[in-house]
């Protein structure tokens, strides 16, 4: 834990930054903003100490300007990514655990108001379903959940965790909010990082998609990533979700929170994940007014990688393996696999509905051979736990 960077203290808390530069509300000093900047701004902020993080250099690289740069930002990011983490990229697998939800987000398969049968695993029938994704390689596992505190507690978690120690060499967890003494508990337990989306940073869209449920409180969610990294997790996941708000001015807030936690909790490491929305059970895509293009969403990546060096950079089975396919070259440092969205999907294949449509459907073995043709190196555990161990 840091002791020094306790998540109380509340004068330089990631609230007070978001609201000083205008990043959660009133957002439309941002939009004149990002429209005025030139291309000598753009070319400036790609001829920046690589990797180094600036609110106005981030501005500059998200900015319509930019656009006709990317060839240019996508050579600088292919470098920094290959002296940072060499040609490797680490596979993993999420495991869903319960589609039981208290919450009611307008853009989840898995919100209350939708009606189908739910299902939980209980903490055997989970570790069956790990063993499953142990048996194909996998050495670094995903546990997913909704807010479903009745069944899937702590207590629970730890439970799992302790039983898939053994098994894999690194355990994360995307999980409701819990309270830092919690998260301290799982990370006792052997769960190593935690990914908490805000979703969007912008108050006013944060509430018309959240309407209802514990995760309705925008400034409570805003604190998780301080709450689980003081804990001692040593990966702190962040995104948007991409489709609720601009993007632009979305990638702007998280440029934020990733630095104010990089400054706090620098034994931890940061990744941005890129969650573009897919349709759901009773979740068309097209209503949302955001939808990211593939363009938009490389120029994304390209940015965050220029100001954050040692971010990790994940990629999921939400993109079309063509997508994935040409993006891997571009900064991504972590993609998931052969991945099942709905509880217990890996021994009952397509039975329960999943939280999202997955876009690439390809096996395991698929993605190592994609990867291997393309010069990379999948690695399926987690190299981080040998070193720390030295
Ligand atoms: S996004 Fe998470 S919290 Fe919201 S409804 Fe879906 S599963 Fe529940």
């Amino acid at each position: 834990m840091h002791a020094s960077a306790s998540p109380m203290d509340s004068s330089t808390s990631i609230r007070a930054i978001l609201a000083k530069e205008q990043l959660d509300a009133g957002r439309h000093v941002w939009e004149r903003r990002l429209q005025e900047v030139t291309t000598r701004e753009v070319e400036t902020a790609i001829a920046s100490r690589p990797g180094s993080y600036s609110l106005s250099k981030l501005v500059a690289l998200v900015s319509p300007a930019a656009e006709n740069c990317l060839e240019q930002m996508a050579e600088l990011s292919r470098k920094l990514t290959v002296q940072r983490f060499g040609r490797t990229i680490r596979l993993y697998a999420p495991l869903y655990l319960s589609s039981h939800c208290v919450n009611r987000c307008q853009y989840c398969g898995f919100n209350r108001d939708n009606m189908f049968d739910r299902v939980r695993l209980s903490v055997d029938e989970a570790v069956a379903e790990a063993e499953i994704l142990a048996r194909e390689g996998f050495r670094d596992v995903l546990l997913v959940t909704s807010e479903d505190r009745q069944f899937i507690s702590v207590s629970y978690l730890t439970d799992l965790a302790k039983a898939l120690r053994g098994k894999f060499s690194f355990i994360g967890a995307e999980i409701y909010q819990m309270t830092a003494s919690d998260y301290r508990e799982l990370f006792l337990a052997g769960i190593e990082g935690i990914t908490l989306y805000q979703e969007t940073y912008d108050r006013q869209a944060y509430a018309r998609y959240h309407l209802g449920g514990p995760k309705a409180d925008y400034d409570m969610r805003l604190r998780g990533p301080d709450d689980f990294a003081w804990a001692g997790m040593r990966e702190i996941g962040l995104a948007p979700l991409l489709g609720l708000a601009d993007w632009r001015i979305e990638t702007l807030a998280l440029g934020e929170h990733a630095h104010h936690l990089f400054r706090r909790y620098w034994k931890s490491r940061i990744s941005f994940s890129f969650p573009r929305l897919r349709p759901a059970c009773g979740v068309p895509a097209e209503g949302f007014p955001h939808l990211v293009t593939d363009r938009n969403l490389v120029q994304m990546m390209l940015a965050l990688r220029l100001c954050f060096a040692d971010a990790g950079l994940v990629l999921s089975t939400r993109e079309p393996a063509n997508l994935r396919d040409r993006l891997v070259k571009l900064g991504i440092t972590k993609m998931s696999a052969g991945s099942r969205t709905s509880p217990g999907g890996y021994s009952h294949d397509h039975e329960n509905a999943g939280q999202f449509e997955v876009n690439d459907e390809r096996a395991p073995a698929d993605i190592v051979a994609m990867l291997k043709h393309q010069g990379l190196e999948p690695v399926w555990k987690d190299w981080d736990r040998a070193f720390l161990s030295v």
